[in-house]
């Protein structure tokens, strides 16, 4: 193991060299529990959909030709030949001078063309009155002009939510083929640090890490396994982290990486196999601490206590390699262009991430504001902020209207 501070580019470089993430494999499960999982391969439709020619309206099914000239003044009779229902073949031929009564949804019957809105109608038993003309085709959705037979609906890797679900519900399938999605154990270290949901006893908080980097997992396209909380302690952190080695397909630790005596996360982790630790420290601010590991096959994050440092760092580290395992495409952050409300400094030498609101000023347009924080412990700048300024490691600041590129925590914000 060795120690030594690695640029945030080189950082980067390293973790995904030595990383090297590749998606995890496919299943097919029930496309009810899709939702966030990655499409496996292109979706192609068996069938034409709609599956025949339908009605958009409730009204008559009629031959249009029959209709021409219709107007309120000089109307057009027609004879009722029928009825077509719903969800049931049509048992009506519609010859020329008739029409087959027909609700939105069901198949046009053969011979008829078009669809009369029953508002432009008007019936005594069978003798219908025609006030309007249609042309051929109006108010029919053609079978298979949603979705043709043979048509890809959805290409591979495509994230699926309720849209593409619906999707490939309207193709038939009931099941989907999908990534498998790694599993991320997520614990968190300190004695200080308390399950939420338990009393708080006094000099203790509650455990924020966990919950933040689950979700974050979950968002990833992972799946967190909650490990709860392990003291700074050496074995029973060791059995924690093996356990969690053995339950996942990686692992994300925080708190415990600084230069503190109960700072022993990266022995303890390094202990557990090869090749160890390869990233002990990075030049950013803030996060300073990170170390990655990879233990035989399975990648460790450990990630510093500081809430916004731990989350921050996980974006912009672990949630790409995250992605790939999942088959997705690891997104560039979107981002947007802002003025910088006030200057704002650089940590010496380190590649700084400041933590902004965007507010819309009348003149100056959008304005990033950094949220004042006092310290990255303050997990409220998280939710008051809608993203971060970098400042490169060589630059001392950026100056008050300068223009800056806020990366957005989340699209639409
Ligand atoms: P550490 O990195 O362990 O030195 O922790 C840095 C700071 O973050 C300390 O104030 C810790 O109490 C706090 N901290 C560590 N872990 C957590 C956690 N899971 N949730 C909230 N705060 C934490
Ligand atoms: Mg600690």
């Amino acid at each position: 193991m060795f120690r030594k501070l690695a640029t945030f580019e080189e950082a980067k470089q390293l973790i995904w060299q030595t990383l090297q993430p590749k998606p995890l494999g496919t299943e097919q499960i029930p496309l009810l529990e899709a939702h966030n999982r990655v499409l496996a391969q292109d979706a192609t439709s068996t069938l034409d959909i709609p599956p025949f020619s339908r009605s958009t309206v409730d009204g008559y099914a009629v031959k249009a030709q029959d209709t021409f000239g219709a107007d309120e003044n000089q109307p057009v009779q027609l004879k009722v030949c029928g009825l077509v229902s719903i969800g049931e073949p049509p048992m009506v031929k519609v010859e020329k001078g008739e029409a087959a009564e027909i609700v939105t949804g069901a198949p046009i019957p053969e011979g008829a063309d078009a669809v009369v809105m029953v508002e432009d109608t008007q019936r005594e038993d069978m003798e219908l009155t025609v006030y309007g003309s249609v042309t051929q085709n109006e108010n029919v959705m053609k079978k298979g002009t949603d979705i043709k037979q043979g048509e890809t609906v959805l290409q591979a890797g495509r994230v699926l939510g309720s849209r593409e679900v619906g999707v490939l519900a309207a193709v038939g399938n009931a099941q989907v083929k999908v990534h498998v999605a790694p599993t991320a154990a997520v614990l968190s270290t300190g004695g200080e640090v308390t399950e939420p949901g338990k009393p708080l006893p006094s000099g203790k908080i509650y455990d924020i890490n966990a919950y933040s980097l689950c979700t974050a997992v979950w968002e990833s396209g992972g799946k967190p396994i909650y490990q709860g909380v392990v003291p700074d302690e050496k074995e029973p952190l060791r059995q924690a982290l093996k356990q969690a080695l053995a339950s996942a397909d990686m692992v994300l630790t925080s708190g415990g990486v600084s230069v503190g005596p109960k700072d022993i996360i990266p022995a303890t982790v390094d202990s557990l196999g090869e090749p160890g630790v390869f990233l002990s420290g990075v030049a950013v601010k803030p996060g300073k601490p990170t170390t990655v590991a990879l233990i035989g096959e399975k990648p460790v994050f450990s990630f510093p206590g500081h809430p916004t440092s731990a989350l921050l760092n996980f974006i912009l580290l672990a949630r790409p390699i995250i992605q790939v395992m999942a088959g997705k495409q690891p997104t560039e952050m979107p981002s947007i262009s802002a003025v910088a409300d006030r200057r704002m400094f650089s940590a010496k030498g380190r590649r700084t991430f400041v933590t902004v609101r965007l507010v819309l000023d009348t003149e100056k347009g959008l304005v990033a504001e950094p949220v004042e924080s006092g310290a990255s412990g303050a997990i409220t700048t998280l939710a008051k902020a809608d993203g971060f300024v970098e400042i490169p490691a060589n630059e001392q600041f950026v100056d008050a209207g300068e223009k800056v590129r806020v990366c957005l925590f989340r699209e639409g914000t």
